[in-house]
């Protein structure tokens, strides 16, 4: 097979990170090519067909979701290793290929907001995701962000039952008290989108310093079938 410049640079990649230790390839690499997927802006379901979604019946807290694709390979195993290996790169492409889809989709005015991560729990990982998310959608979108949110230690929610997602509390996650977002359009960011209750008690928290409307830009959303029996169950107004 003839070799472009491309093979021979992406090899040179390779043989240079094998000598310096650095276990990772380049993130244009490991994520792949961006897809297309259709799926239901209001609950980001990988979707043939939106206008078939069942979601319409329930009350979502926020108006639309942005996202990259499904909850799996190689994008899952990216978030991954950017989330628990502090692969910051990998983040800084996901979070730029998610602005991407952002820009133009939005108000010029409009907020960008990273899912709050307790300080301790960042103390430990030594890294805060959504926050490397949001700074490069932000910036690839030419929105302003912001850090209005605080969230109270409580145990991870990866590998917590549906159940336990569901019961998350209100009061987890809070306002700063200087905060205020009066009139502005929010564009809330976080990793993953599973039952949606997490970032629903982050829409009810930014609905409380004045967001007027909260758009959910995800890498990525866990589809129906491989996801928990409770789904979505916001039971806040519009
Ligand atoms: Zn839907």
């Amino acid at each position: 097979m003839k070799k472009t410049i491309l093979n021979y640079l992406e090899e040179l990649d390779e043989i240079a990170a094998y000598w310096i230790g650095r276990h990772f390839p380049r993130p244009s690499v490991a994520l792949g090519e961006e897809t297309n997927e259709q799926y239901c802006s209001w609950c980001g379901q990988t979707q043939e067909d939106v206008s078939f979604c069942t979601c319409g019946t329930r009350e979502i807290a926020w108006s639309r979701v942005i996202r990259l694709g499904s909850y799996e390979p190689p994008l899952s195993t990216c978030v991954i290793r950017g989330k628990y290996s502090r692969w910051y790169e990998v983040l800084e492409l996901i979070g730029r290929r998610l602005g991407r889809r952002v820009r133009g989709c939005v108000p010029p005015n409009a907020v960008v907001v990273p899912m709050p991560m307790p300080y301790l729990r960042w103390w430990f990982r030594g890294i805060n995701h959504s926050a490397v998310l949001a700074k490069y959608v932000a910036q690839t979108a030419r929105l302003q962000r912001s850090n209005p949110l605080l969230r109270k230690e409580t145990p991870p929610q990866a590998g917590m039952s549906a159940g336990g997602r569901s019961r998350l509390k209100t009061s987890s996650i809070l306002s700063l008290p200087w905060a205020n977002l009066r009139g502005k359009p929010v564009v809330l960011v976080d990793d993953v989108l599973t039952t949606g209750r997490t970032l629903e008690v982050a829409a009810k928290a930014l609905r409380s310093i004045g967001a007027s409307t909260i758009t959910v830009a995800v890498a990525a959303v866990t589809n129906f079938e491989e996801r928990p029996k409770k789904v979505i169950s916001a039971s806040f107004p519009h």
